[in-house]
């Protein structure tokens, strides 16, 4: 495996010795004090090579283990990552790409980008000898915790603001998680979980808090990288709530570049609800050199997944996509949900309207002049449409009840 050298403060820069801090920095808090897991760069760089992956045979992110901070004795036996990259040739000529491919993430486990993080934290409880876990999410950080704990055999304590879409809270008691339903914001569920799991001493796997999470985060961009046989999109397009998958996205892309696998990274766009805009606010301030903290908003949106008002990891994001030259999006809800009804039509691939958000930046983004004709594009799918279908159908006809008789088939045919 990796074996990091340190875990990095992004406020203050100093580094502490891998694991002797679970969650931030002590001196600069939670919010500007987050980790950065660091690696010996020049040494991975001598023993990797573009086919080192592939010779793990792993079809899952635990090919990339040499550059993960757990081994993969310590993973559970469910699955994450290797997910399928499409290329769609027919979207991306009429959209004037070059190229698009679509990642799509909703055939994790529990059918989100989540479990990548998930995957990673879990092993690292294990290797840790932690007994139990903990997270505050949106859902689906809860849902993929409550999945890979099933499968580790070790309690799950998840809170959740009660507003979350029943498809997710009923993966949640499928799993047999303990579920506290907060009566409040995700973002107050979140802090509610930072006591309760500093009281009760469970592992807390909630966003930007765990270290691990980026870790996991990142090999998205490894797989697509490998996916794609070393060529680099020239712009991704991931949706963004706390900031963390967005940051490992970024992270995964750099390490590649560091290690001399990549010649480049691609420009990193991040979309977010005009609703539920408070880091895309914030990238604009640092633009024209303002602080990036203190960064909170109130938050409305119908991508539940994206409807952070506190974002945690808003100074690793905001930091991680300027270096990469993109930049932030905001979408409309009407455009979410016309993105979540056409994506699916276009490519087969179902969306939640979080997840359809990131389509519909780069569709903004084409329409803008910001990615020109001609330009490749990669856009991640981050959650599956049945995690929210009632969403998702919003404005969409009902099927028509015929009798069973094949005169009412032709009937409808013929209207
Ligand atoms: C969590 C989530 C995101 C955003 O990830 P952050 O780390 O919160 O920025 C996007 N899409 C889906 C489906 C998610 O569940
Ligand atoms: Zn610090």
């Amino acid at each position: 495996m990796g074996e990091p050298i340190a875990f990095r403060c992004v406020g203050c820069g100093r580094e502490y010795e891998p694991w002797s801090v679970d969650y931030t920095c002590p001196r600069c808090g939670p919010l500007s004090g987050t980790l950065e897991v660091i690696y010996d760069y020049r040494v991975l760089a001598r023993r990797l090579t573009p086919s080192s992956f592939a010779e793990t045979r792993r079809p899952s992110l635990w090919r990339y283990e040499e550059l993960l901070p757990v081994g993969v004795e310590h993973a559970v036996p469910l699955r994450a990552g290797w997910t399928p990259v499409y290329s769609c040739r027919t979207l991306a000529a009429e959209l004037g790409l070059s190229a698009l491919w679509i990642k799509d993430d909703s055939l994790n486990p529990t059918a989100s980008y989540k479990d990548r993080a998930t995957a990673v934290a879990v092993a690292a409880a294990r290797k840790l000898g932690r007994a139990a876990m903990s997270a505050a999410s949106t859902g689906n950080a809860a849902t993929s915790l409550a999945g890979f704990c099933a499968s580790a055999g070790i309690p799950c304590h998840i809170f959740v603001p009660k507003t979350a879409p029943r498809p997710k809270v009923a993966q949640l008691i499928a799993f047999g998680a303990l579920v506290f339903a907060v009566d409040g914001t995700y973002d107050e569920a979140f802090d509610l979980c930072s006591e309760a799991s500093a009281r009760f001493g469970w592992y807390n796997r909630s966003a930007a808090l765990n270290p691990m999470n980026v870790e996991g985060k990142k090999t998205g961009a490894l797989e697509l990288w490998e996916q794609l046989e070393g060529e680099v999109p020239d712009y991704v397009f991931v949706a963004v709530g706390d900031g963390s998958v967005i940051s490992g996205i970024c992270k995964g892309f750099s390490e590649l570049v560091e290690l001399g696998l990549a010649e480049r990274v691609p420009k990193v766009y991040g979309v977010q609800a005009a609703g539920s805009a408070a880091i895309a606010h914030a990238f604009e301030r640092h633009a024209r050199g303002g602080p990036i903290l203190p960064a909170e908003e109130p938050a409305d949106t119908v991508a539940d997944s994206i409807r952070v008002g506190k974002p945690r990891d808003v100074v690793k994001a905001v930091r991680y996509v300027a270096e990469t030259g993109g930049g932030f999006v905001t979408v409309s809800d009407d455009e979410i949900l016309a993105a979540g009804q056409d994506l699916p039509r276009r490519v087969g691939v179902f969306a939640e309207p979080a997840a359809a958000a990131a389509y519909a930046g780069l569709l903004a983004l084409l329409r803008d002049g910001t990615v020109p004709a001609g330009a490749s594009a990669a856009v991640f799918i981050t959650g599956s449409g049945l995690k929210d279908p009632e969403g998702m159908l919003r404005g969409l006809p009902e099927p028509v009840v015929i009798p069973p008789e094949l005169s009412a088939v032709e009937r409808v045919l013929s209207q």
